[in-house]
């Protein structure tokens, strides 16, 4: 299997209460081809500008990302500024220069054209129907995007919507976009646009899958002491989601079991507790299988409970 994902390849300045970092590898595609290319194979479509580090490149070619569909123009690559506030689950976007992207164009190579899952990571709407339109063979289509988006592009994100099999946005993008303080109100409206899935990301306390055939699971997240940049984690829950489903067979009508969704959901909040550890993308560089494997028990540990209750059961 592979995993055919278009987004953004950053710049980023992040800046936290206790430190800052400017200039650091960021991107939605980025987080996204690090954390799954754990997994399988990562076919990436994005751009950048003649700006942007040759050892990058050589970073995500070590590790089965391939390359052939990302564009090297003349200019500046796309760059982000974010604060973060002391509860680090909330951030200030401080700026965002689209660079190289606002003029590109994907072009799907013909080798990406068997790739299985499709990511649409968070880019202009106009850019994920591109990639959408020449990616008719996908078995899966999970679609993430971001505030200014939702603010900005509203009408061709929900033209995007009504494309995908999955939707992932935070607790908070989903009160913008359909207006409802009630998330489960919120995810009801997003149904009615006709995807199968929602999930819906609560930063440090985990993520709610949603079906439209009535599943509804809880995961929670694993416990960190110290998070020292939140950046990315949204992105690389993707990657470990679509990363794990690479692994697994889904039925002969192309669905998945809901238990296998389940441990995707499981996996996204552990590969998202990684790139917490560290700035940019440095705390999935080391990342290995047996990790994501010790914390995958133990949030089976801290999360399971009794089903049975009453004393009388016993
Ligand atoms: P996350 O923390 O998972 O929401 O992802 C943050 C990453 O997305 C950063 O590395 C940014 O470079 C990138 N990013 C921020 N804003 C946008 C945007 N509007 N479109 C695409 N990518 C963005």
């Amino acid at each position: 299997m592979s995993i055919l994902v278009v987004g953004s390849v950053a710049f980023d300045a992040v800046e936290t209460p206790f430190a800052r970092r400017d200039w650091i590898l960021g991107g939605a595609a980025s987080y996204f081809s690090t954390a799954a290319s754990l997994y399988d194979r990562v076919n990436l479509v994005a751009i950048v500008g003649s700006d942007f580090p040759r050892e990058y490149l050589d970073f995500w070619r070590e590790r089965r990302v391939n390359l052939a569909g990302l564009q090297i123009q003349e200019g500046k690559t796309f760059y982000w500024s974010g604060r973060y506030h002391m509860d680090m689950n909330t951030r200030d976007t401080l700026d965002t220069q689209l660079g190289v992207y606002a003029d590109f164009h994907p072009q799907i190579p013909v080798e990406y054209q068997d790739s299985d899952l499709l990511f649409l990571a968070n880019i202009q709407p106009e850019l994920q129907m591109e990639v959408l339109d020449q990616a008719p063979h996908a078995r899966l289509t999970v679609l993430d995007t971001m505030e200014l988006w939702i603010k900005t592009g509203r009408a061709r994100l929900t033209e995007v919507i009504k494309r995908v099999d999955v939707l992932l946005m935070s607790e908070e993008e989903v009160r913008q976009y359909t207006g409802q303080a009630s998330i489960l109100a919120g995810v009801r409206e997003l149904f009615a646009l006709g995807l199968k899935y929602v999930i819906v990301k609560q930063g440090s306390y985990g993520a709610l899958l949603f079906g439209a055939d009535g599943t509804y699971f809880s995961a929670p997240s694993y416990p960190l002491e110290e998070v020292i940049d939140p950046t990315g984690a949204g992105d690389a829950f993707a990657g470990g989601l679509l990363g794990y489903l690479s692994t697994v067979r889904p039925a002969p009508d192309g669905t998945y079991a809901v238990d296998d969704l389940k441990r995707a959901v499981v996996h996204g909040n552990i590969i998202g507790s990684y790139v917490c550890s560290d700035f940019s993308i440095d705390g999935l560089r080391a990342l290995t299988m047996n990790d994501i494997a010790a914390r995958y028990r133990e949030l089976v540990d801290c999360s399971h409970f009794d089903p049975d209750w009453r004393q009388g059961d016993r």
